[in-house]
């Protein structure tokens, strides 16, 4: 006889009717004196594990239901198919062989507040919500990468350290450079820039920190950013990019992400239909003229909080663009409206069902001048973009980007209440630790 085999729960399919090992933790047991419930995770999936009196020795009956929460062990058995169980299969238990044991596991089937919670992240990760969660998060990343891949963009990262603050100075992490400040990126879109100028259309995709002081249910202070930039493009055509991918994005969760959407109680029909393009566009001068009439007390100028994203929001029952913000709320770079000068060429995507922004784009100025004037007058270092301003001195050329939040679009995908249940080790306001 040759040595059992050892597998995987995501694999349990292609084993029914054979004996197989599998390394687990026991997530909850349950039984009677003559038969225990073992309910088992290896991080790749979840199944019930069943011990039965007459199928196995004394030792191994006891030493089953004396099992602790979390503890860990190579469990042996028969897999079988079974309908009533929520994850489709089972396995009649023969044998099990302790690896490490686990006493007074903190997090228990009770209820637990979500602060304690995240106190114990390093543990809650094994739970089911973050487990299904984690998944999604996944399968987008691995999905952003083909994306771009596919559509011919490079992928050339932004540095971390950065001595610039090109959306606004308050909203810094300093950092000690040797002798100099520098301060930790709060976008890449800048280096970007130079990136599409050298080689067409570019992606970056890495971690972006803003200290941001409130604490909202989408705001983090460490969070991970892409930034596309595409040189010859205009908005119009940056907008379908934008569009394309976020519902690709989408349907790659649909398509691969299933048990885990089930698993979070999201809706999959709902997200199938948001992968329907094109996405609806309004002005921000239309946006706020609806607001208005709708007894928003929001005047034209001033950014959307919650409560307006989610009203425009509930009008489309989709994600949808804003275009041509103001340009006195915008960044330095971007380009002038060519008839007006109180708006800028810009876009943000809003997510349906209120959780609002998850893309800021634009295209960007193109004229040397007008834009060291903006430095000057937005009371930026002229000499800290000097390279910046080099992009528009040697061959400058139309093009446009846009920034995805990567966590944003995870809350909106996975329909979670909290940015926090997004990332595996957030970091807000009020949090630091673990
Ligand atoms: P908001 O108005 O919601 O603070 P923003 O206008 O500051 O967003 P941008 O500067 O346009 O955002 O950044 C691009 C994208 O980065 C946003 O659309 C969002 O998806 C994401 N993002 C920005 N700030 C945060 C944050 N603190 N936590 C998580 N994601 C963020
Ligand atoms: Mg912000």
């Amino acid at each position: 006889m040759g040595e059992t085999k050892v597998i995987r729960i995501e694999d349990v399919s292609e084993f029914v009717g054979q004996t197989v090992k599998i390394g687990v933790w026991l997530r909850q047991k349950r039984g009677s004196g003559k038969i225990a419930f073992l309910q088992l995770r290896d991080g790749t999936g979840f199944m019930q594990g069943v011990v039965s009196v007459g199928d196995v020795d004394e030792a191994t009956f006891k030493l089953a239901e004396h099992l602790k929460q979390e503890s860990s062990f190579y469990v042996t058995g028969e897999i079988h198919r079974d309908s009533r169980s929520e994850f489709g299969f089972e396995m009649a238990v023969s044998n099990i062989e302790i690896v490490g044991e686990s006493e007074d596991y903190p997090i228990t089937p009770k209820e637990h507040g979500t602060d304690f919670l995240f106190d114990e992240r390093h543990l809650y990760l094994r739970h089911q919500k973050p487990f299904a969660t984690m998944k999604i998060r996944d399968e987008i990343i691995r999905a952003i990468y083909d994306f771009f891949h596919k559509d011919g963009f490079l992928k050339l990262d932004s540095p971390i350290i950065t001595d610039s603050a090109p959306e606004g100075t308050t909203e810094l992490f300093p950092v000690k450079y040797f002798d100099k400040d520098a301060y930790l990126s709060q976008t890449g879109q800048l280096y970007a820039e130079a990136g599409a100028m050298a080689f067409g259309k570019v992606y970056d995709f890495g971690p972006t920190f803003r200290a941001e002081k409130s604490s909202t249910r989408r705001h983090l202070t460490e969070f991970w950013m892409i930034d596309a930039e595409m040189a010859w493009m205009h908005q119009e055509d940056s907008l379908k990019v934008q569009e394309r991918f976020i519902a690709y994005l989408i349907e790659r969760v649909v398509d691969n992400c299933q048990v885990e959407l089930k698993m979070l109680g999201r809706d999959v029909e709902k997200l199938r239909a948001y992968t329907k393009l094109p996405y609806p566009r309004i002005s921000y001068d239309d946006a706020v003229k609806l607001l208005q009439d709708n007894d928003f007390k929001i005047e034209w100028g001033v950014d959307f909080g919650s409560p307006e994203e989610t009203f425009l929001a509930k009008r489309f029952n989709s994600p949808f663009f804003v275009v041509n913000f103001p340009k006195a709320i915008k960044a330095f770079y971007m380009k002038r409206h060519p008839s007006r000068d109180d708006v800028v060429i810009s876009a943000d995507m809003l997510a349906p069902e209120g959780y609002g922004e998850i893309i800021g784009g634009s295209e960007r100025d193109t004229d040397y001048d007008y834009l060291k004037q903006q430095i000057i007058s937005q009371h930026l270092d002229l000499s800290e973009y000097s390279w910046y301003l080099d992009l528009r001195k040697y061959g400058t050329v139309p093009h446009s980007g846009f920034g995805l939040g990567l966590e944003r679009l995870i809350r909106f995908i996975a329909g979670e209440d909290h940015i926090r249940e997004t990332i595996p080790f957030p970091r807000t306001l009020n949090r630091l630790h673990p």
